[in-house]
Formats: structure tokens, sequence, C-alpha cells
């Protein structure tokens, strides 16, 4: 039997997976997909970098440093320049070397496996999985499982916890366009916002609007914005498939046996700081799992995870929050304001809290490697 299983090998996935494996624990990760998502960039924060350079995890080299990033009115020009340390990086090089370094600290890795829902035991304890690969179906039972299944996760909805959406769904693309941009640039109107990040092949365009398009209508969207991204997206061609997304709101940390971690656990927006608080998330996951493998009880495990999330978590997400807010605001010059001192003020606070990390890793790593982890 594992101790845990963790269903989605994505960023908060892995990273729960490393923390437990590198623990002492037996850990199944298992994802539907053969291999991590190909293609994306992604651009990865100083939070981010850091908890990452903490697990000794080695991140993939970077195509380009971001030092600071416009934030342009779509319609205006207007701009206001936001000052970032941050890389961008291959996404699936980076999920690759999280399951790599989980791996290598004892983590089972099963690819191409469809987890389909929680096996429910007595007393509604999730005591495990039902997963399937084409015909064949296994349902395998741990003490403990981590639901780091993405925004979509068919974990959360069948254990009752799925609370909602939010507003805006998110668009993206790769495009070839005249105009490479050197750095990230935001650009932001009425009706949603538009994000460039000069990457492998082309120019990552993310568009997040509350409008409901189709997919071949998202880049006539994005340049309905303002007319200022229009002529920036003049002469663009799309050449790659578009990828939607729509964050979900959960109602609660988990149900007993199941822990929520990363987009599972809800997002509010790809304009936030994603990456870090799925580490962050995946993290917080494993410590509460650890102790609940450590002593068999489930007591007070999603009260921890919840309490912890809001300490860690919601602030990193605080900032995409508020440009979704923003994004209805009618002065767009204010709006870039705003949002730029929010940025700002966040990232500063950020670097705070997760200065504070290397010490409470290395405590919950010794902690964990010195625990007797029982063996059913
Ligand atoms: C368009 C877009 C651009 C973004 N850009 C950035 C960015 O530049 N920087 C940043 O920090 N954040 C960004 N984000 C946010 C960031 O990508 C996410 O917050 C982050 O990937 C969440 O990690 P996760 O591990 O929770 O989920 P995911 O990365 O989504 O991983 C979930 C994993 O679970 C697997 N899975 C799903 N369902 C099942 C199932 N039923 N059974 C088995 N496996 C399953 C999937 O195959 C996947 O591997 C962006 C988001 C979007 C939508």
């Amino acid at each position: 039997m594992f101790d845990a299983i963790v269903v989605g090998a994505g960023p908060a996935g892995a990273t729960a997976a490393l923390v437990m494996a590198g623990a002492g624990a037996r850990v199944l990760v298992v994802d539907r997909a053969v291999r991590p998502r190909a293609g994306g960039s992604s651009l990865l924060s100083t939070s981010a970098r850091t908890m990452l350079a903490t697990l000794g995890v080695s991140v993939p080299p970077a195509s380009h440093h971001v030092r600071a990033c416009p934030v342009t009115s779509a319609r205006t020009g207007r701009s206001r320049l936001v000052e970032l340390d941050a890389t961008i990086v291959a996404r699936d090089r980076l999920d690759e070397a999280i399951v790599a370094s989980a791996a290598a600290a004892g983590a089972r890795i099963e690819r191409g496996w469809f987890v389909r829902r929680p096996l429910v035991a007595e007393r509604a304890i999730v005591r495990g999985v039902d997963m399937r690969r084409g015909a064949m179906r296994l349902r395998i039972p741990a003490l403990v499982v981590v639901a780091a299944d993405g925004a979509r996760s068919s974990l959360v909805r069948a254990a009752g916890l799925a609370a909602g959406t939010v507003r805006h769904r998110t668009w993206s693309t790769l495009l070839d366009t005249p105009d490479r941009p050197a750095t990230a640039e935001l650009f932001l109107g009425r009706r949603g916002w538009c994000r460039l990040l000069p990457a492998d092949g082309g120019v990552r365009f993310v568009l997040s609007t509350p409008q409901t398009i189709a997919p071949r209508d998202a880049l006539t969207a994005a340049r309905a914005l303002g007319p200022v991204l229009a002529r920036r997206l003049d002469g663009s061609r799309v050449i790659e498939p578009w990828h939607r997304t729509r964050a979900r709101t959960v109602s609660r940390a988990g149900v007993p046996g199941l822990l929520l971690a990363g987009d599972a656990a809800g997002v509010g927006s790809a304009a936030g700081d994603g990456i870090a608080a799925a580490i962050a998330g995946g993290l917080l996951a494993a410590r509460v799992a650890l102790r609940t493998i450590e002593t068999g009880s489930l007591d007070g495990s999603l009260d921890e995870l919840a309490a912890a999330r809001a300490m860690w978590i919601d602030p990193a997400l605080d900032v995409g929050r508020r440009l979704d807010r923003l994004i209805g605001a009618d002065d767009v010059v204010s709006m870039a304001l705003a949002v730029a001192g929010a940025a700002r003020r966040r990232a500063e606070e950020l670097v705070r809290h997760w200065a504070a990390w290397p010490g409470r890793l290395e405590s919950l790593v010794h902690r964990g490697a010195m625990m007797d982890v029982p063996r059913t």
C-alpha cells in the first residue's frame, strides 16, 4: 500500500511528491498525460525560484530575464513600468525537472492514467483512487490522497468541493508576430487583459476575458480591447492550437483523506503568481499529509491546511484577483497605476514571506526524514 497518492504531476503535485518521498513516505504520482504539457513558456517569479532552489530542484535555464514589465492601456497607450525579477522558462522542462527530483527522492511516477474519483471508505474518509488507462481499471488504496489535478480537477468535482467558477476565461496560444517583445508586456482593456511573453519559436499570448468567445475569435477579441493593442498585434498569426482555462473556486481545503493543492485548490487568475502558488500549495499539502501518515490521524488536518493556505498562498494570488476586479474600471490609467502599485507592494511582501521559507523547509524535511513512517 502507498502512504500517499498524488494525482497530477504539475508543479503542485510534483512538489508534494518530492517533499513526501524525501521524508521517507511511499508515494505514487499519477498523471493522465503521458508527458508534461509541451510548448508553453512561463514567467517564473523570484518566489517560485527560491522555493525550487531550496528543494534542490535544478530549474531549467531561462530563455529570457524580465526585469520590468510595461503595463499599458490597450486603448490610450499610456504605460507604466512595473519592476519584476522573473525569468521565462520552458514549461514542460520546468514540470519535468520537479518530477525528476520527486522520482530521485523515491516517488513512483505513473503516466497515462486518468483518475476518475477518490475511493471513499467508512465515515466518508478518502482512502485511495479509482483510475483507468483505456479498458484497464485499478483501485489503488492509500492513507492520504493529494488532489493536484489542476483547474478542472476530477477529484474536486467528485468530492463535491467545486464552489463556482471565476468570471474570466483564459485563452492562450503561440503567435508568430512581426513585433516580438523583448520582455513581458501586459495590456489592459475594459473587457479583459492580454499578456505577451517572448517565447521559443514565437510570442506566448494570453488573453483573459469575461466574454464568451469561440477560440478562433480570441485574437479578434484581444484586438478589440483597444487600438494600441490592435496595432501591436498587426500581422500576427496563430501557430499553436488554442488552450482555454477557466479557474474554479472551492468550498474547502479538502475532505478527510483528500487534500487539495495547486490550481485544484482554486485560483484567481493567470496574472497571479500561479506556479509559486502551486509549489507552495504542494509543500503545505505535503506537510499536512506527512503528519497524517506519521500519526494515522486525520484530526485537524483540513483546518491546518486551510489556515496555512490563507497565510501563504492567498497573498500570492492577490495581484491576479485585484487585476480581475480592476478590469471593470472606467479609467484605465488609474487602473494601470493601481495594478503597478499593488504588484510592487505585493512583490515586496512576497519576498519577505518567502525569505522565511528556507528555514521552514529545512525543519520540515529534517523532521520528515527523522520520523518513523508506518508501513502498513
Ligand atoms: C494560459 C495560462 C498562462 C499561465 N502563465 C503563467 C505564468 O507565466 N507564470 C505562472 O507562475 N503561472 C502561470 N499560469 C498559472 C499556472 O500555470 C498554474 O497556476 C499552475 O500550472 C498550477 O499548477 P498545478 O500543479 O496546480 O496544475 P497543472 O499545472 O494544471 O497540473 C495538473 C496536472 O494534473 C494532471 N491531471 C488533470 N486531471 C487529471 C486526472 N483526472 N487524472 C490524472 N491526472 C490529471 C494534468 O495532466 C496535469 O499534469 C498560467 C495559467 C494559464 C491558464
